[in-house]
């Protein structure tokens, strides 16, 4: 279905800007060709997985295109990450047997210390780009510049690129060293004529620091559909005010199910209630969501068959039903539905997904090294302000600065800690165990 939504697009708008980065520009029928060719290419090496470093340009995004018309799954790796973490991927990706129908891979930070690998179906891929083609009101756009903010191995990147390339649209491409050079951003939006941009809260604070992120500069800007974390209400009440007439989306999912699963347009009323915001209006999810034990759990065919190496990490239903236990809490309340946290210490930190045992596992493996505990450290607003490690070590000359380091090669730079503290000891509550609490109040 999504090669033959973008088999229509080129067909309906082959002089149409597929995508841009920067001054490069591809249309739509130049991208066919260009994928076409290189699909036939990718065939002729074989078979499996392709990775891809997520670089920003029009040979990734054609790449992308070619694995699908290849059947070869993607495998989309952020340029930050360490040489050994990319081969304890390259070795999952070896060792593990891969579904025929697979699309892509993301790679997820979980509680092991080794990342997940989450393999998306043709399958879940066609369901969710359904789902995002008929959202309200995504669906009413035609011929619109879509900005793309998330790199390729961020799964929020999936629907600002199947919703574009599906519905003929441009994809705009917010280049990574503008989006690193804080000034650069905003103005990107008047330049491009950006009419959609999917975002996280994250960003969009970012970009609201900045006053000329309004109406009256950003003339184009109709929607923002916001995903991957906790939207407050304080940032969706100064967005609102800055674009009145904005259409904001809180979207909800996690990579599991195809990047997102709910999503709902985000009104005043919502704003005055005491809840906080809802993440889905329960006529318009893109699978059954129920609330099982206080916890979100989907069923349905955006749903991935497991994780890679069929581990199901205790989140996948075991009979290979499309089950996935999210681990967030939530509930169902007038139709809609609200996601009010996490049972486990996974954490949304500057928009990227980071499992706190993933950290402490990896801290744990530095020899010298006796405990550790990394805990997050929260706003008013329930966002994560910063995250901290405290360690006990062997000897003093495991200072902060050779725990960074050693992290470092094992880990993205942006799950290692701000702060690195060696304690003498670890507190330790009531219960005998870690005493995560009073670390907090450090
Ligand atoms: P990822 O796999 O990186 O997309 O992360 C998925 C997780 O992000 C979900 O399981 C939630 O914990 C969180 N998340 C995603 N969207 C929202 C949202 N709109 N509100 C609150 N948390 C969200």
């Amino acid at each position: 279905m999504v090669l033959e939504k973008i088999a229509e697009s080129v067909e309906k708008y082959p002089l149409r800007t597929a995508y841009k980065v920067g001054d490069k520009s591809i249309i739509y029928r130049e991208l066919w060709e260009k994928a076409n060719a290189k699909a036939g290419q990718l065939r002729e090496e074989g078979k499996g997985p392709v990775i891809l470093y997520d670089t920003k340009e029009i040979e990734t995004f054609t790449t992308i295109v070619a694995c699908l018309l290849a059947g070869r799954p993607y495998v989309p790796i952020n340029r930050t990450t360490p040489p050994q973490r990319v081969e304890e991927i390259t070795k999952a990706i070896q060792t593990s047997d891969i579904a025929e129908d697979t699309a892509y891979i993301i790679f997820t930070s979980g509680s092991t210390g080794k990342p997940n690998g989450v393999p998306i179906s043709t399958e879940n891929l066609d369901n969710f780009t359904q789902w995002i083609s008929v959202l309200k009101p995504l669906s009413e756009y035609a011929g619109c510049n879509v900005l793309n903010q998330a790199s390729f191995s961020f799964d929020l990147s999936v629907a600002d690129m199947y919703y574009s390339l599906c519905n003929g649209h441009s994809l705009i491409e917010m280049d990574l060293d503008a989006a690193e050079e804080y000034s650069g951003i905003v103005p990107l939006f008047a330049q491009e004529k950006i009419n959609v941009a999917m975002l996280t809260p994250t960003f969009i604070r970012l970009c609201l620091l900045d006053e000329s992120f309004c109406a009256e500069k950003c003339t184009e800007l109709k929607c923002i559909y916001s995903c991957g974390e906790l939207l407050d209400k304080k940032t969706a009440r100064k967005l609102l005010s800055r674009f009145p007439s904005l259409k904001l989306i809180n979207a909800y999912g996690p990579t599991e199910a195809t990047s997102a699963v709910s999503g709902i347009v985000i009104t005043e009323a919502m704003l005055q209630d005491d809840r906080p915001l809802p993440v889905g209006d329960m006529k318009t999810n893109a699978v059954d969501i129920v609330i099982d034990d206080g916890e979100i759990v989907l069923k349905g065919k955006s749903v991935s068959q497991g994780y890679l190496g069929g581990l199901n990490g205790g989140f996948f239903s075991e009979n290979g039903l499309q089950c996935y236990r999210t681990g967030d809490l939530g509930y169902i309340h007038e139709g809609m539905l609200y996601c009010t946290g996490r049972k486990d210490s996974q954490v949304k930190y500057n928009g990227y997904r980071i499992g706190l045992m993933d950290i402490e596992n990896n801290i744990i493996s530095i020899p010298g090294i006796l405990e550790c505990a990394v805990i997050a450290k929260y706003t008013e607003n329930n966002t994560v302000k910063t995250i901290k490690a405290f360690v006990t070590a062997e000897t003093k000359a495991l200072n902060p600065a050779y725990i960074r380091n050693e992290l470092s090669k094992k880990i993205p730079g942006y799950m290692i800690p701000r702060t690195i503290e060696i304690l003498d000891r670890l507190p330790v509550n009531q219960n005998g165990k870690i005493d995560r609490k009073a670390l907090a109040e450090l």
